[in-house]
């Protein structure tokens, strides 16, 4: 069973797996590029077995507590009146409002503060080689630094540079004709605690969501075929942002006047990540760098702390990392495969691009919000995750 194990990013997969792993009784070192622990981001949730796993890793309490307060989801229309809406109180579970909404960085932060202590953490440095011999692994890192460990875990999210050195040619991207951008903008007494969707043509949608920092979190989303737009620079796509919605009609203008202030613009093309296979010798991945969903699959951050927990458990039943990995991915596969179950033709469906297409959105929302249909609709929202069985698992017990 490897015993010094090295995890590369430390966001929500990253440090979910540092902490399940070192509770599990492995020496953990995390690597992170940025300088030091990274704030920021927008809402995520955590659903079914992904609160499972908080709960066994004794942070669901938290979790709750440090939640965005969100209570509900609501379509609006230009004027800001309410179209449809359901209130995560109205249904049982989830609704698409989850029970446990939360700031992808006050997550990370809960994760990384409950690791920090037990896994040794190095900021502003990565990953510049792995030699496998077969027994172990010598990581070279930018810094010159260099150490040997018995498992590398691969958490660096979506744009992975060592997935794409180790697994050269195999990841297949698969674009979703969507993007978002995030960014937080100052809160207004109009902002209430839904969040509010709302539908302007041209397959383009603006949301206003809560949280508990006194501020406002604001999305873009446009659907549209990718054409590079995730390599220009910050101004570029700020710039391009502004000539698409500045008629978008409701709250535009003061959106994208927060926008330009804002300090935590996130900007991304949607794309899933798609391989072929997880581990290459004694190198593995997890969350987003291995399977990523996207948020329109919703399961995001479910999965990063689920793939998280589910690899320290196969890590530690069995003696050969092999098994353990073949275990760990067999185990996520099912979960994984229904998240990026998205079809593609869901986004246009979602993100009308005429006026007669909305007001045809805003009528089926209707219907399925009515008080009869939306159970149904939030468990459509929410449908059955084939996820992994924990009970597998006693990691979260053995807590020292
Ligand atoms: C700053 C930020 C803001 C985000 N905002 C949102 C949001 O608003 N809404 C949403 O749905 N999702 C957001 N995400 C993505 C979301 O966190 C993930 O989809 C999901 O939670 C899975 O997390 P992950 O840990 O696998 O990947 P990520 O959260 O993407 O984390 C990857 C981590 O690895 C680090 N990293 C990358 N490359 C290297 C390297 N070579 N060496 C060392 N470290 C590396 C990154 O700095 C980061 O800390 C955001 C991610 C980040 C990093």
């Amino acid at each position: 069973m490897p015993r010094h194990i090295l995890v590369s990013g430390a966001s929500i997969a990253g440090n979910a797996a540092a902490l399940a792993l070192a509770r599990a009784g492995f020496t953990v070192t995390v690597v992170e590029r940025a300088p030091a622990f990274r704030d920021g981001g927008q809402n995520v949730d955590i659903r079914d077995v992904g609160r499972e796993v908080l709960r066994r890793l004794d942070l669901e309490q938290a979790a709750l507590h440090a939640g965005t307060g969100e209570e509900g989801t609501a379509w609006v229309d230009a004027d800001g009146g309410t179209v449809a809406e359901i209130m995560t109180d109205d249904v049982e579970g989830d609704g698409p409002t989850a029970e446990l909404e939360i700031l992808r960085g006050d997550l990370a932060r809960l994760l990384y503060d409950a690791a920090r202590d037990r896994a040794g953490y190095r900021f502003d440095d990565r990953i510049a080689g792995l030699d496998d011999d077969g027994d172990g692994v010598d990581v070279t890192f930018d810094s010159g630094a260099r150490a040997r460990y018995d498992l590398v875990v691969v958490a660096e999210g979506v744009g992975s540079q060592t997935r794409e050195r180790l697994f050269p040619g195999e990841n297949d991207p698969r674009w979703l004709d969507m993007t978002l951008a995030y960014f937080t903008i100052p809160r207004t007494a109009d902002d209430d605690r839904r969040w509010r969707w709302y539908h302007a043509s041209e397959g383009r949608s603006i949301h206003l969501r809560p949280d508990r920092h006194g501020t406002t979190r604001a999305m873009l989303s446009l659907q549209k075929a990718p054409e590079g737009e995730q390599d220009w620079g910050e101004a570029r796509q700020k710039r391009w942002l502004h000539a698409r919605f500045a008629d978008a009609g409701w709250e535009a203008g003061r959106v994208l006047a927060g926008m330009d202030d804002a300090d935590d613009f996130y900007f991304e093309v949607l794309r899933q990540v798609q391989l072929p296979r997880w581990h290459t010798g004694r190198v593995v991945l997890t969350g987003d760098a291995a399977w990523c969903v996207t948020p329109l699959g919703g399961i995001g951050a479910t999965l990063a702390v689920t793939g998280a927990y589910v690899l320290a458990g196969e890590l530690a039943l069995h003696a050969s990392p092999q098994d353990a990995l073949a275990a760990y991915e067999a185990a996520m596969r099912p979960m994984v495969a229904k998240g990026q179950g998205v079809p593609k033709i869901a986004p246009r469906l979602m993100n009308p691009h005429s006026r007669p297409g909305v007001a045809l959105l805003h009528g089926a929302l209707k219907l399925a919000t009515t008080p009869t249909a939306r159970s149904v609709t939030a468990k459509l929202s929410n449908s059955t995750l084939d996820a992994p069985d924990l009970s597998r698992y006693d990691t979260g017990s053995r807590a020292g």
